[in-house]
């Protein structure tokens, strides 16, 4: 016979806290967003330790009254909800779980002063425990402080990544929620240093202001003007891209939001035209009527149901390729701002190399080594080398008048993958033994995931093993990679496993982790490589199939013959 018992409302309330504050950048985005729903012109951000430590938001928003504070922090109390059927919803908190959550998990203490009140008040809840209010000297406004995050609910702190993950994801969301409210002044401290502090300002101020105004000045402006979906911010053109998805910051009717579906909206308007695996920046303002979306589908509120899904789906895509493709976006980039001798790589890379030589630029005297003599020309398709350039690319010269540019990283890269993959399908991966096993320590999640990963690991060439409660012992990497850091190599391949959740598959996770391991050994851009290095690598990419694009997709190799030279010196038909 089973016997039912009803939970206690301390036991109810830390389960909830694990899926409301599932980790310290929740609580974050919980406190401002009250403190935005409280009207606040300025709010004040800080964190310690990862928001683990300490947690600070203050605000000059309408405040507390005395006597409604045990309230603000009793489970399903709220000043917000009108509308039952949870519809109307106009501000971004509505189930009043939060400060209980938090509460429940850490120590909170809030300090209160509506305009009305002659002094402040102030209550504290520890892992539960409520306080009674007391009068305290405090300014107008609401401050929240939240210490010892998860000190009451062990097994959430043993799943926390590591501090500086946690500092990232803090400053995420509050990255997201500074651009979802430009006209609201914010600051933002991390261990006592400034982050940044921002007055009042418009959209592209705000946007400017975080992600960099050289970034701000090239974004293309959208703005579908009224529709049923409204679309209105700023996109990134094709050429500026970042390695990470930071900058794509969507606000649904006031609401930050980190939606899937958005975000993958995003990334197929941009697909054919970046190269994978990287990100382009996109700030995003989408104002619907209130009966068109759910916002009551996530705990922490940041996912969204839309009742026309595949609609807003294909408007979003359709806006954006739409301005990425319209004539004056190809413009939108003043060619004054690549003169600058700082960043020639740069500007390389977008494309206005010839601008820069056409105005005297001079390359700085190591950017281009020429090799001496002057090779023959060479029976082979990609030449011979004739100078490494900014130590990064092999500049080749093949018989054919062709003139050959490869990266040197990412061509060394797709050949030791496929060497990696070559080794793995016929005799297995050969191992290099370490004279002395390295201990490498990592965050308890990492170490139980490259555990479980273990024999799979072994497969690739790797031997680990379990070397106390804060680290592994690495025993043999693969032979391939004998000049690799085993330290770096381990936390390279934790980072991937991490990334490539459980979720996927095995064999595309270990594929990643072979695609990772590739990049350890291989020539770092950067590197001078002499005469002979660059032909060995020439000759090897012409023996490996695949060879002209890297592992993450990109080229290896850029061509240009003499005809489409000549072409664009306009000598073509003279
Ligand atoms: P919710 O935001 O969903 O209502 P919370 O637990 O976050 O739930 O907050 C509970 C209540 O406490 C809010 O409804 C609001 O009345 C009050 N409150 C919380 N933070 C603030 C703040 N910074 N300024 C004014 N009132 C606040
Ligand atoms: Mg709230």
């Amino acid at each position: 016979m089973t016997i039912i018992t009803r939970l206690t409302q301390e036991t109810i309330n830390r389960i909830a806290a694990g899926e409301v504050i599932e980790r310290p950048a929740a609580a974050v985005k919980e406190l401002v967003e009250n403190a935005l729903d409280a009207g606040a012109t300025r709010i004040d951000i800080a964190i310690e330790g990862g928001g683990i430590a300490r947690i600070s938001v203050i605000d000059n928003g309408s405040g507390i009254a005395q006597a409604q504070l045990p309230l603000a922090i009793e489970r399903h109390a709220t000043s917000k909800l009108r509308d039952d059927a949870l519809i109307h919803i106009t501000t971004l908190g509505f189930r009043g779980e939060a400060l209980p959550s938090i509460g429940a998990a850490a120590r909170l203490t809030l300090t209160s002063r509506p305009a009305h009140q002659d002094s402040a008040a102030r209550i504290t809840v520890e892992g539960g425990v409520i306080s009674r209010v007391s009068p305290i000297a405090a300014p107008f406004g609401t401050s929240a402080e939240v210490t010892d995050l998860f000190f009451a609910t062990p097994a959430r702190r043993k799943f926390l990544r590591s501090i500086g993950a946690e500092t990232a994801a803090c400053s995420d969301i509050v990255r997201d929620l500074a651009l979802a409210a430009p006209a609201v002044g914010f600051a933002f401290r991390v261990d006592g240093k400034t982050q940044f502090d921002l007055p009042p300002q418009d959209r592209r101020a705000r946007l400017a202001a975080l992600i960099g105004h050289d970034d701000a000045a090239q974004l293309i402006p959208i703005d579908t003007g009224e529709s049923p979906l409204t679309i209105t911010g700023f996109i990134g053109p094709a050429s500026l891209t970042r390695a990470a998805a930071r900058h794509n910051h969507i606000t649904v009717n006031g609401r930050p939001v980190r939606d899937p579906m958005l975000r993958m909206a995003v990334r197929l308007a941009y697909r054919e035209v970046i190269p994978p695996g990287r990100h382009p920046i996109a700030a995003l303002w989408l104002n619907l009527a209130h009966d068109q979306l759910d916002v009551n589908v996530h705990p922490a509120k940041s996912e969204l149901r839309f009742a026309e899904a595949d609609a807003v789906r294909s408007t979003l895509i359709r806006t954006i390729r739409a301005a990425l493709a319209s004539p004056a976006t190809s413009q939108a980039a003043p060619s004054l701002r690549y003169y600058q001798p700082a960043r020639p790589s740069m500007a390389l890379q977008r494309g206005f190399a010839e601008r820069e030589i056409a105005t005297g630029f001079d390359l700085p005297a190591p950017a281009l080594r020429p090799i001496t003599p002057a090779p023959d020309s060479s029976p082979y398709p990609l030449g011979a080398p004739i100078a490494q350039i900014f130590d990064t690319y092999i500049l080749a010269l093949a018989a054919d008048d062709t003139l050959i540019l490869v990266d040197q990283h990412a061509a060394h890269e797709r050949l030791t993958e496929e060497r990696l993959r070559r080794e793995r399908d016929q005799s297995g991966i050969a191992r290099h033994a370490l004279l002395s096993p390295i201990p490498v320590d990592l965050p308890a999640p990492d170490i139980d995931r490259l555990l479980v990963a273990a024999p799979d690991l072994a497969q690739l060439g790797l031997d680990l093993e379990s070397f106390g409660p804060g680290a592994v012992l690495v025993r043999a990497i693969p032979a391939a990679l004998d000049r690799a850091n085993p330290a770096a190599l381990i936390r390279d391949i934790a980072d991937s496993l991490a990334d490539h959740g459980s979720a996927v598959a095995l064999t595309a996770r270990l594929d990643a982790v072979l695609i990772r391991m590739a990049c350890h050994r291989s020539i770092r851009a950067g590197r001078r490589l002499t005469a002979e290095e660059m032909s060995a690598l020439l000759r090897a990419m012409e023996a490996t199939p695949r060879a002209q694009t890297c592992p993450h997709g990109r080229p290896t190799v850029l061509r240009l013959s003499r005809d489409a030279l000549e072409r664009m010196f306009g000598r073509a038909g003279l």
